[in-house]
Parts: C-alpha cells; structure tokens; sequence
C-alpha cells in the first residue's frame, strides 16, 4: 500500500513474498523512517480465524506515525489490510494449539529524502510467517537482569512508539544478558536510573497479594496492547490495578512477577537479578496469578472463551 501526496493511502494489492525496491535516499534507510507493528492469528476448532484487537495495532501504528513525521494508513486500511494478508496466507496458519500466524505491518519511508524533512512518500506493507507457541510445555519462567548502563527510552524521545531504530539500540544490552544465561534485560528510566520501565519487547506486572502494579507508560514506554487487555482483564477478575512508578524494592517484596507481549503473550518471570543480587519468584514456576490471568487471556485469544469486551475479530 503506497502514499505518494503526504497524507493519504491508496488501497494495496497483495502480491507474493519477495525483496522489494528502495531508494537509496528513502527515509527509512537514512534517518530511520519507519514503524513496526505485531499481532497473531489463531485458527479456531470449527475453521474459523481469528484476530484480537487488530484496531489497537492501527491506531498504535497512527500514533507513532505522527511522532515519526510520517502518513499512515486509517485503522480500517490498516485492519482491511490485515484481514486480507492472513486470508490469503491462511494454510500458513498453524493448527489450533500449535501456534499462530505472526503478522507483522510495515510502515516506512520510501521517497527520496536526502535532506533532514519529512518526505511525500510512505509504503506500508504486512508479511505473515507461522510461529508456534511460545513455550512448548506450557509456561516456563524467564530470568531477567536489570541493565543499570544502557537505556532504552528518555523522556521526549520515542520510547512509546514502535519505531525501528528502538529494537537496534536494544540488541546489545540484550545480547550481553543472553551472554551471561539470562533471558533479557529490564530496563530502568533514563533520569533517576531508579523506575522499572520494560523488557526489550514486553510490558512488566508485579503481583502483590490482591493488588498488580505495572510501571505508568510515562511517555517512555510501550503501551502494549497485551499489558492493556491484562489490566482489563484483571480488573474483571477483582484484582485492583494500579499504574504507577515502581523501583527495584516492589520487585524485592513481590509475591509474583510476569511480563507480556504480542510474542510472549504473558509470561512468569522466575528470577530477577540487580547489581549480581538475585531474586526469584516461587519454587514451582508459575505463580497462582500469573497462571489465573494467563489462562483468561489465551482462553480468548483461541475463541475459548465468552468475547465479552469485543476484542476478537472473526475473519469467516
Ligand atoms: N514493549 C516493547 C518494547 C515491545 O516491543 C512490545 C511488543 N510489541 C511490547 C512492550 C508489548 O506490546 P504488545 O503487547 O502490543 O505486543
């Protein structure tokens, strides 16, 4: 799908997995210029495809396209667009159980721009692959270590948007936790090195007694679709939900710790490690929460359960 006026796009075409062609002077390669987005589908036991929330991803999408100096599409282009690329791929789709479809839009931009100023011209384009479930044998907690050297937001800068140039600036703190056995880093504000802020590609809770905490968005951080529906969710279940500015002593005195994410979908965290410290969380895994909430969430998601807030998106 293009935009060649600045402003709006013309409905696309669906065309077979390939290259494609930039100018050398497109924004994106120069400066950056670009946006991602990712949701799964799930094949359902009578046939049916199902989508959550695929506006939310739109709207993010228009969001971050104004931070970045960019045209996008509307939500409905975008949710058409969707619709359309995972019909078309739909015997990629796992069965139900097994996995998902990963679709991931693309928004770029693709005119020449050599000078430091938002161009006409922007593609946006989606590409599908079959993931299977994150964790094979159900849940499995994931160690995480927290990075008191690099940042991944400051105020004012585009840590609550998903443009591209955030995942590079991550990939080195990252590999460097893997390095070490953990599974990834948990980053800290960039102006008092002291609130806990995100993983690299997923949103924290902190579960203590009845109450949840996860950190406020603040500006530098993803307001991920997935953290949304759990605070939902949670409140449905009578958990009390608090978006607030948390440290490393709400970790040190949680009951449970869990993160979530389009890939991960809702994880428990096992350990946390600050300054060489470690912390773990339960002795068998999974915490009774984490599981209760976990359980809710991919109920749905698979169209097992009563779709009461009208999140699913039925594709037949
Ligand atoms: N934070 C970051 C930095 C991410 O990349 C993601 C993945 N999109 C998330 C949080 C979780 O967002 P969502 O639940 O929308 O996948």
């Amino acid at each position: 799908m293009k935009c060649d006026d600045g402003e709006n796009f013309t409905n696309g075409e669906l065309q077979r997995f390939g290259n494609i062609e930039l100018s050398p002077c497109a924004g994106v390669l120069n400066y950056g210029q670009g946006l991602l987005e990712g949701l799964k589908a799930y094949k359902t036991e009578d046939g049916n495809i199902l989508l959550f929330r695929p506006g939310e991803n739109g709207m993010r999408l228009r969001l971050g396209a104004e931070r970045m100096c960019m045209a996008s599409p509307s939500v409905d282009q975008f949710v058409k667009a969707v619709k359309d690329t995972v019909l078309a791929n739909e015997k990629w789709i796992p069965p139900p159980g097994k996995g998902s479809l990963y679709i991931r839009p693309l928004l770029m931009g693709s005119g020449s721009m050599l000078s430091l100023a938002p161009g006409l011209e922007y593609t946006f384009l989606i590409y599908v692959t079959p993931v299977g479930n994150y964790f094979k044998d159900g849940l499995s907690p994931i160690d995480l270590m927290v990075e008191t050297e690099t940042h991944r937001a400051t105020p004012g800068g585009t840590g609550c948007v998903k443009t591209i140039g955030n995942y590079a600036a991550v990939m080195k703190a990252q590999r460097a936790a893997k390095a070490k056995g953990y599974s990834d880093v948990l980053y800290l504000d960039s102006v008092h090195k002291k609130y806990l802020e995100e993983v690299s590609s997923c949103n924290l809770f902190i579960v203590k007694g009845n109450v949840i905490s996860t950190p406020a968005t603040e500006g530098t951080i993803l307001p991920g679709i997935t953290r949304k529906s759990i605070i939902a969710l949670a409140r449905g279940l009578k958990f009390q939900v608090e978006e607030q500015r948390l440290t490393v002593d709400e970790l040190l005195d949680a009951d449970e710790v869990f993160v979530t994410g389009t890939a991960v979908v809702l994880s428990p965290v096992g350990s946390i490690t600050y300054f060489g410290k470690r912390i773990s969380y339960g002795t068998s895994g999974v915490g009774a929460v984490t599981q209760q909430l976990y359980t809710a969430l991919t109920r749905l998601q698979m169209g097992l359960a009563e779709d009461s807030m009208d999140w699913i998106v039925k594709l037949k």
